[in-house]
């Protein structure tokens, strides 16, 4: 049976997601930016939550943890490689792991970069992926902890789902990464088509999330490394390794303005 997603904004720009399975009635929150939007969320839905999969540790990912196991009879699963820094993991999970909420079953890809032991979750049944800040609309999170070889082959992993699989990511960054893509590849049509769709949309106070892994192979620098257009516009030879174009792409994104 299939899910229902519910998205709000929480904080300034982080995205909440609940997930319900509607056989069992289990509902979970993917990461805890906020209690108190997650809670009205549930409130709003008639949903009382379960579970909490955390993507990484960072503190815009995390602060509602205690706050929800507190209101909550909740199991808490999240990345094993982060457990030290994740006060209140239930399960800890790694690559190629699943996690089932009900009947609903999470496959867990490893995206190391943006925090090295971060995790995306991936629900092949209703083709629904969670990526958290490894992969946003057009763009991918900054390389705080990684490197850019690990980070590129994660990426990869994500392309690898199929076209019409949802992309639900930790932030609302489209409009400006749009831009960036823009300005490396700007003779892509399907991009020129999404930023301005973006424009639209943000302009009309809309979600561009959620996004199809579909469109975003098609406009996504980051997902488009080993393009001979996107290491031309770094200044690349065509022929030279996609991490190489990768580093150079998140780099030059890092100084955009
Ligand atoms: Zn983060």
């Amino acid at each position: 049976m299939p899910v229902l997603i519910d998205i709000f904004m929480c904080r300034t720009e982080n995205y909440g997601y609940l997930v319900h399975d509607l056989e069992t009635r289990k509902t979970a929150a993917i990461d805890a930016p906020d209690a108190g939007a997650i809670k009205s969320a549930l409130n709003n839905r008639g949903w009382t939550l379960t579970d909490i999969i955390i993507t990484h540790h960072h503190r815009d990912h995390v602060e509602g943890l205690p706050v929800l196991k507190a209101d909550f009879d909740v199991t808490v699963t999240g990345p094993r490689a982060e457990a030290e820094k994740i006060l209140g993991l239930d399960v800890m999970v790694g690559d190629n792991d699943t996690v089932m909420l009900g009947g609903t079953t999470f496959i867990v890809i490893a995206t190391p970069g943006h925090t090295l032991g971060q995790i995306a979750l991936y629900n092949s049944a209703d083709g629904h992926v969670f990526t958290a800040d490894a992969l946003f609309s057009m763009g991918c999170g900054r390389m705080l902890e990684g490197k850019p070889g690990p980070m590129w082959e994660g990426l990869k992993h994500l392309r690898a789902l199929p076209d019409h699989t949802l992309m639900y990511c930790g932030h609302e960054y489209s409009a400006d990464n749009a831009r960036f893509a823009l300005s490396v590849d700007p003779r892509n049509a399907a991009l020129n088509i999404r930023a301005a769709e973006v424009n639209r949309m943000r302009a009309q106070g809309q979600f561009t999330i959620p996004v199809s892994m579909g469109m975003e192979k098609a406009t996504n620098p980051f997902l488009r490394a080993d393009r001979p257009e996107l290491a031309r516009a770094m200044g690349l030879e065509p022929d030279v390794d996609p991490s190489i174009v990768f580093a150079a792409l998140r780099a030059a994104k890092d100084t955009f303005t």
